[in-house]
C-alpha cells in the first residue's frame, strides 16, 4: 500500500482542511474539543453537512451515494475532521448496517433507507444484546412469529445505545428453534413508533444517558422488513460486527489528536518552575503512547486498504479493536491525570451539566466512558479468544 502522498492527496488534504474550517459549528468543535461525545442532535447535525457536501458516506462505493475514497483519501479525512475537533460520524447507520443493506437488501429496502442514512435523517440502533445474551449473542431469545405478511416481534433487548434517539432499529430475533442456535436467528428492519416498542434509557458512569433497555411486545413488523434471508441473521450480525471491530482502526486518528491535546494542557501545567511537558516521567508516558498510537494508525490504515481491496482481514479487526480500547483508556487516563486536582471536579459536582467548565469535565467524562470499549462489540475477553482460535489456531 502507498503511504507517501501524491499532489492529488495533497490537494485533497487541503480541500478537507478548507471545509472544516468553514463548516464545523464552534458549538461541536468546542464539545470534542473537551473530550465530550456529540449528543445525537449534534451527531445529525454533522452528518447533514457532510452529506450537503456529497461527503455523507466516506467509506461506501459511489453507486449507492459514497465518496468512493481510496484509503489514503478516507485516512486524510479522518486525520483532517480529528484535527478540526468534528465529531466523527454516528456508525451504527452509515457503518454497520447501511453496508449490510447494500449488500444484501432488496431494491426497495435500498430506496427508503439508504439516502436517509447519508443524509442523517434516519438514526439506527442496533438491537442485538439482550439480558442474557452478550458475549453468548447466538443464546439471544427475542422472538419473531410469522403472522401472514408480518412478524410478531416480542422479547427484550439491553444496552441498546441511543434507542431513545433512534427512529429505526436492526434487530436480531429468533425465528426458529430447529435447527443449530445460530441458524434459527433472522434480522429485521424495524421503526422505532411501532407500537408495542417501549424505551428506558439509564444512566452510566460518565453521568450520560445512551443505553437504553428496549422492550418489544408483540411488535408487528412487515415481513418485507426482514433483511436477506430467514435464518441467515447470524452470518450477516458477524459481518457487521466484524466491521465494527475493525471500524475502530480508523479512530487511532482521534487517538493522535486527543495526545496532542494532552500535550497542549501539559505545556500550561505549572510543574516544579517549569511545565508539566518538561516533566520526564511525564514525558516517557506521552512518549510510549504516542509511538503505540502511531503503530496503530498504521495497522488501522493497512486494513482499511485490504477491506477496500475486498481482501480477508480473518481477526485484525478483534486485534485492533482490542489494541485500541486500551489505548484510549490510557490516553484518557493521561488526559486526567495532566488537567490533577481540576480533574476531580467532575465527581464533586456529580456531572452535573454547566456546573463545571467543560474542558474540566470532558477530559473525565471521556475517561469514565472509555471503559466501555473494551465491553461494547464484544468484549476484550471475548477478542483474545477470537484471536487465539483465528490467528493461532489454538
Ligand atoms: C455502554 C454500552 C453500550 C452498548 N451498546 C450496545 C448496542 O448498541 N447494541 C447492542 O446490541 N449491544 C450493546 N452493548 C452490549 C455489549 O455488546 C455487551 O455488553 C457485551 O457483548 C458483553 O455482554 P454482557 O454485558 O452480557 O456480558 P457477559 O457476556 O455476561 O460477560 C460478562 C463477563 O464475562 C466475560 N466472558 C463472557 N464470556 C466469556 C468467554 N467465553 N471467555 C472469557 N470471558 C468471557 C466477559 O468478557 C465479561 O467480562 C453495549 C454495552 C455497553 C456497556
Amino acid at each position: 500500500m502507498r503511504l507517501d502522498q501524491n499532489e492529488a492527496d495533497r490537494a485533497f488534504r487541503h480541500e478537507v482542511r478548507r471545509f472544516c474550517e468553514q463548516n464545523v459549528p464552534d458549538a461541536l468543535r468546542e464539545r470534542v474539543r473537551s473530550g465530550m461525545r456529540a449528543t445525537p442532535d449534534g451527531f445529525r447535525q454533522w452528518q447533514n453537512i457532510l452529506f450537503r457536501q456529497g461527503w455523507g458516506a466516506p467509506t461506501w462505493p459511489r453507486e449507492h451515494g459514497g465518496t468512493g475514497w481510496s484509503p489514503v483519501q478516507i485516512h486524510i479525512f479522518e486525520q483532517e475532521t480529528a484535527a478540526a475537533d468534528a465529531p466523527p460520524q454516528f456508525h451504527q447507520g452509515l457503518e454497520l448496517i447501511g453496508p449490510i443493506i447494500f449488500t444484501y437488501g432488496t431494491a426497495e429496502q435500498k430506496a427508503r433507507y439508504l439516502p436517509r442514512i447519508l443524509s442523517g435523517e434516519d438514526w439506527w440502533c442496533q438491537g442485538y444484546s439482550e439480558p442474557q445474551a452478550g458475549s453468548d449473542l447466538a443464546g439471544l431469545r427475542t422472538r419473531a412469529v410469522r403472522d401472514g405478511d408480518h412478524y410478531v416481534v416480542t422479547g427484550q433487548k439491553l444496552w441498546t445505545s441511543y434507542a431513545h434517539a433512534a427512529n429505526r432499529m436492526f434487530c436480531l430475533v429468533r425465528t426458529s428453534d430447529e435447527t443449530r442456535k445460530q441458524d434459527g436467528i433472522s434480522l429485521l428492519l424495524m421503526d422505532m413508533d411501532a407500537p408495542g416498542i417501549t424505551v428506558r434509557p439509564f444512566h452510566t458512569l460518565d453521568e450520560q444517558s445512551h443505553v437504553t433497555e428496549v422492550f418489544l411486545d408483540a411488535v408487528r413488523v412487515p415481513a418485507s422488513q426482514l433483511l436477506g434471508e430467514e435464518g441467515r441473521g447470524w452470518s450477516y450480525g458477524k459481518v457487521l460486527l466484524d466491521r465494527e471491530r475493525a471500524l475502530t482502526a480508523t479512530l487511532g486518528v482521534r487517538l493522535a489528536r486527543q495526545l496532542e491535546q494532552v500535550k497542549e494542557l501539559a505545556r500550561k501545567t505549572p510543574d516544579a518552575g517549569s511545565s508539566l511537558y518538561q516533566n520526564p516521567g511525564f514525558r516517557s508516558k506521552l512518549a510510549q503512547l504516542e509511538i503505540e498510537v502511531q503503530a496503530i494508525e498504521q495497522m488501522g490504515l493497512r486494513m482499511l486498504a485490504d477491506n477496500v481491496a475486498g481482501v480477508d482481514t480473518g481477526p485484525r479487526g478483534s486485534m485492533l479493536k482490542l489494541r485500541w480500547s486500551e489505548l484510549l483508556q490510557r490516553a484518557t487516563e493521561l488526559w486526567v491525570e495532566t488537567l490533577g486536582y481540576d480533574g476531580t471536579r467532575f465527581a464533586s459536582a456529580g456531572g452535573a451539566p454547566g456546573t463545571v467548565p467543560m474542558e474540566q469535565s470532558g477530559p473525565m467524562t471521556a475517561y469514565l466512558h472509555s471503559r466501555v470499549t473494551s465491553i461494547y462489540g464484544g468484549s476484550n475477553e471475548i477478542q483474545r479468544n477470537i484471536i487465539a482460535r483465528r490467528a493461532l489456531g489454538l
